[in-house]
């Protein structure tokens, strides 16, 4: 028998929120006719599917963005398993591969990858010829993470040039990836500068956007050439902003990852006794406690404070004391009618958005949904 405990992932909230970002590719691309006379090629998306479809598991990911014009991902194993699914359009390694035996995967796949390292050049020259694989160049625009200076670029794109002209590389393309679009305002301008200037007269698509990027600043993937854009999180119903007016409702986008758990007991305290590991809060009046069939082994993140919000019977209340490994509390004395065995929506729908819990909790809703544990039964949508 289950724990009483479940997430509800949404496909079809999955779906509609690649649509919304179709939309607002569209909405820019016809601003920018009405400013620039000219029609730039809608961009293409690549749905990051990377850490198990941000939580939400890799088979719903790919069912839930089947219109997507590519899956982006960093497991081979993944892209094998999105093959093995149907997914007969195109997968983007975001990291590209880390060994020669990655290779003949990629060949027989039709897998594209990114470059980032001399290395994986060095691995392709040693590839059997005549399946070429398509590539993505991948340039450090300021991340500092992975990827080759832009002053590099002219030199490897020869060296991948020769591989295309031996059998080893089919189409090339261009990618970097943003560290701050989700920031200050102005802070891709320099990075796309970069990239713009080390690609300048090389021919190839160009994919630069994650959600952020894509949401906020739609115009680095209109332009002559090819674009891909890389959303991950808004796809999932989440904003990448840390702003008032950026939230996910803004967007029009819904959540499509919920989670709720069953109250297993209803405690009277007295005034003044206290609740859970570390006696962290203290009541200050009678109070009814509902004790919840969740904790931080089911993902729910353990610095959540006292105050982090939930919704008991379509009321919202609050987490009190601390999250325990199984099990949390919260105050139900705005809901007097709660009983043992109702639900507890902790995020999600029926709940607090999963933005909301994740900064109370100090954290991104991105680790919250990555950190979704296995013992929790999932139901679909
Ligand atoms: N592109 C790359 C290279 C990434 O590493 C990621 C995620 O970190 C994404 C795109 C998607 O980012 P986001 O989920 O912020 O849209």
């Amino acid at each position: 028998m289950p724990r009483p405990i479940r997430a509800t992932i949404s496909l079809p909230a999955l779906s509609h929120n690649l649509q919304v970002v179709r939309n607002h590719l569209q909405v820019a691309r016809k601003g920018c006719q009405e400013t620039t006379g000219k029609l730039f090629g809608p961009p293409f998306i690549w749905a990051v599917i990377k850490a198990n479809a941000y939580g939400h598991g890799l088979e719903n990911g790919i069912k839930g963005f089947g219109l997507a014009d590519g899956l982006a991902m960093i497991d081979l194993n993944d892209a094998v398993r999105c093959r093995e699914q149907g997914w007969y359009k195109k997968i983007l390694m975001l990291e590209g591969f880390f060994e020669q035996a990655d290779l003949p995967y990629l060949q027989e796949n039709h897998i594209t990858t990114s470059i980032h390292h001399i290395a994986q050049i060095k691995m392709l020259e040693k590839m059997p010829a005549g399946k070429p694989i398509d590539v993505f160049l991948k340039l450090n625009t300021g991340m500092n993470r992975l990827g080759f200076r832009p002053a590099d670029c002219a030199a490897r794109f020869q060296d991948l040039l020769a591989l295309q002209k031996q059998g080893r590389v089919g189409k090339i393309g261009f990618m970097s990836h943003f560290a701050s679009a989700d920031g200050q305002p102005g802070a891709t301008d320099e990075p796309a500068r970069l990239m713009k200037q080390a690609i300048d007269g090389l021919p190839g698509a160009l994919s630069m956007c994650n959600s952020a990027a894509t949401l906020r600043y739609p115009s680095l993937a209109l332009n002559e050439r090819e674009n891909w854009v890389r959303p991950g999180i808004c796809l999932y119903g989440a904003s990448p902003f840390d702003t008032p007016t950026e939230t996910a409702t803004a967007f029009g986008l819904r959540p499509a990852m919920s989670l709720k758990a069953k109250l297993l007991s209803v405690q009277h305290l007295e005034k003044g006794e206290s609740v859970g590991y570390g006696a962290t809060f203290t009541t200050t009046q009678n109070t009814r406690v509902g004790v919840v069939a969740c904790g931080y082994a089911d993902g729910y993140p353990r610095h959540a404070p006292t105050g982090t919000p939930v919704m008991v019977n379509g009321v919202r209340t609050r987490i009190i004391g601390r999250v325990s490994m199984d099990m949390l509390t919260v105050d139900l004395d705005p809901v007097p009618g709660a009983r043992e065995g109702d639900w507890v929506n902790l995020w999600g729908q029926d709940g607090p958005h999963i933005d909301e819990v994740a900064s109370h909790a100090g954290t991104i809703s991105y680790e919250l949904m990555c950190a979704l544990a296995k013992r929790v039964p999932v139901e679909l949508e």
